[in-house]
């Protein structure tokens, strides 16, 4: 909350958007960007998925009691569950496909252009349009996915099931589902080809251990573009768990489904 306060300095006092469509993302989403930079560096990436579950469970539930329309992020009309949960989910997923440097970058030459002036004030397009000329041509189908349409990336492990091979080493078999489904303000859902760079991640927990306590034992980017996946993964210890998209930096309609504990085959 402190975090929040504190980033309204920049996010609002110095920058502050039009009062249009999408305001308060130039105002709450870009102070819970700042908000989730923060948790980061004191608690570390690793514990980042309670607070995104947390983001990301709010706006699903409080989209199922829209009333009116869904907007996109970008045009929101100030409602709290977009601009601040949906808003903090956004934000971490393009800090995530652009770097945070990348994205330090834009969010500095967008108040150099905008603090501190008077009208006209910027709307969420300035920003897209500042975002998409500094960013490479491939994120940016995945930027319009985030900011300006509403989609939902529907991940979940299938299978999970590991062999202690003849070198002492741990073979996984991960069979993942991935579906994307887009959705238009008033609920109508239309499937979309799957074609998505989402983390693949493998575990290992101390006996007893809790979440926070896990090892990563594997963790890197996949590009999966079918409904169905098997991956086929060594690592060097035995796995408590696997997962795609794991930490929950996608919009998922399910984030518990996206880690499963593994079986151990003899
Ligand atoms: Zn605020």
């Amino acid at each position: 909350m402190t975090a929040h306060e504190a980033a309204h300095q920049w996010w609002a006092h110095q920058g502050v958007g039009a009062n249009v469509q999408g305001a308060t993302m130039l105002s709450e989403s870009l102070a819970q960007c700042s908000v989730l930079m923060v948790m980061e560096q004191e608690y570390g990436p690793r514990q980042m998925r309670r607070f995104l579950k947390y983001e990301l469970d709010s706006y699903l539930s409080s989209r199922a009691a829209e009333r009116v329309q869904e907007l996109p992020l970008a045009l929101n009309e100030n409602q709290q569950a977009i601009h601040y949960r949906k808003g903090s989910v956004v934000f971490y997923a393009l800090r995530d496909a652009i770097g945070e440097e990348k994205l330090n970058a834009v969010l500095a030459e967008f108040l150099q252009q905008w603090a501190f002036k008077g009208p006209p004030y910027p709307t969420t397009r300035d920003f897209l349009d500042l975002l998409y000329a500094r960013t490479d041509a491939q994120h940016h189908p995945f930027i319009r996915d985030l900011f300006e349409r509403i989609v939902f990336w529907n991940h979940r492990v299938t299978t999970a099931e590991v062999r202690k091979r003849d070198d002492g080493r741990y073979a996984v078999t991960l069979k993942v589902h991935a579906e994307k489904v887009s959705t238009d303000g008033k609920g109508k859902e239309t499937e979309e080809p799957v074609d998505v760079l989402v983390d693949i991640g493998v575990f290992a927990r101390p006996p007893g251990g809790k979440e926070a306590d896990e090892k990563v034992l594997y963790l890197s980017k996949h590009r999966i573009n079918q409904a169905e996946t098997t991956l086929e993964l060594v690592v060097d210890e035995l796995p408590y768990e696997a997962g795609i998209d794991p930490y929950n930096k996608l919009i998922d309609r399910d984030s518990g489904d996206n880690r499963k504990k593994v079986t151990v085959l003899q």
